[in-house]
């Protein structure tokens, strides 16, 4: 099977496995039980990881939080900030081509009475600057807009938007989880307050991840309401004996991308390159490319195969290759992000997203397209 679903998740590294088996064979302990040192060792072994993935955005080791992945972050971050500081200004604003995660949290959040605004895209699918302007000017207590589309792989300017966020006393959150070991990503500023990842996207295990919940300007912790309670773990941020050997496993993760980041950045940019310009020189006439082929997370390819039925086509390669035809979380419905960006059913059913890893070869996309070409 040639693997090309990448963002949906990625090969766990066979040296992020060797990490973690130690934590699941002899160091089992519980890292919030004290005084012998089978909890230290697991303490001391979660403290390393928390560092290492503090390390991605140059931010302090206490600014890490560990939950089961970027949903829960995302949960947990849009939840507890308009818990903690929804007050009276009950507003919350978020892009309309976000993950699933933030759009039902949203979602959620409306159905109970408040008030959200879905801020638009341009027709790359990148935050729309005037819409972003007029979204200010109401004062949200909350903007929430992802560092990369899963989809398409666009980017917005997060650092740019924080500080304008910052400057009218508004929190800023952004969805790292597609960038993260694909892109440099440190160090990043106080004003992006709140960040979400999950380490399978990084060549890590599943089921962990991180909230990344940045001090203030005076290095003050920010308040946020929990939305798992119990024994205080995590800062009293989130709940729950910690998972140690994930932990470690994604700590190791973050180590291996930080320590390649511009190789893997660049080896992302060759295979890309290569795959747009064999499907280009193969089907002249049927490709397009949806969202924008510059200033994007390299190795995500959104294309439509125009004629074509996405799904048919997906199921005649499944046995050799895999893709997909967008989010794996909400793959049963039409792309909301195509739709976003002015593309028509007939388009959206003929995209498909593949989604590439440094671990993929040029010998691997070769295959590929002659298998296309001979089908
Ligand atoms: N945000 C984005 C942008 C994603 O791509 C994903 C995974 N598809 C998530 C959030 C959710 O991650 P997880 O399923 O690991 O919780």
């Amino acid at each position: 099977m040639i693997y090309f679903d990448n963002s949906a998740t990625t090969k766990i590294d066979p040296r992020v496995v060797d990490a973690m088996l130690p934590y699941l064979y002899e160091e089992y302990g519980n890292p919030s039980s004290k005084y012998y040192s089978l909890a230290m060792h697991a303490k001391d072994a979660v403290e390393a990881s928390r560092a290492q993935v503090a390390k991605l955005f140059g931010c302090d080791s206490d600014e890490v939080i560990f939950t089961s992945g970027a949903t829960e972050s995302n949960n947990l971050i849009l939840k507890g900030v308009m818990e903690t500081y929804g007050g009276k200004k009950h507003s919350l604003a978020v892009s309309k081509v976000e993950h699933s995660s933030i759009l039902e949290v949203a979602g959620y959040m409306e159905q109970r009475g408040m008030e959200v605004m879905y801020i638009n895209v341009d027709s790359y699918g990148r935050v729309d600057e005037t819409a972003l302007a007029a979204t200010l000017d109401i004062e949200p207590v909350l903007v929430s807009v992802q560092w990369g589309n899963n989809e398409t792989g666009v980017l917005n300017d997060i650092r740019s938007m924080a500080k304008r966020c910052e400057e009218r006393g508004i929190l800023f959150h952004t969805d790292a989880t597609q960038v993260v070991g694909k892109l440099e990503t440190s160090p990043l500023e106080r004003s992006v307050r709140f960040l979400s990842l999950s380490a399978h996207k990084l060549h890590g295990p599943k089921g962990i991840g991180a909230a990344i919940i940045r001090k203030d300007e005076l290095g003050i912790k920010t308040k946020l309401a929990p939305l798992i309670h119990g024994g205080g773990q995590e800062y009293n941020y989130r709940s729950g004996t910690l998972s140690v050997h994930n932990i470690v496993g994604f700590g190791k993760a973050a180590e291996l991308a930080l320590l390649r980041q511009e190789e893997i950045t660049i080896r992302l940019q060759e295979l890309e390159e290569h795959l747009r310009h064999k499907l280009v020189e193969l089907f002249p006439d049927i490709v397009r490319f949806n969202g924008d082929v510059t200033n994007k997370i390299p190795g995500i390819v959104n294309v439509q195969f125009r004629g074509t039925n996405n799904e048919l086509l997906i199921k005649k390669l499944s046995d050799r290759y895999a893709l997909s035809t967008g989010s794996a979380c909400s793959s049963s419905k039409p792309s909301h992000v195509l739709h976003s960006i002015g593309l028509t059913l007939n388009e959206i059913r003929s995209s498909v997203r593949i989604s590439l890893s440094h671990m993929n070869t040029i010998e691997e996309i070769d295959s590929f397209c002659a298998f296309l070409t001979a089908k």
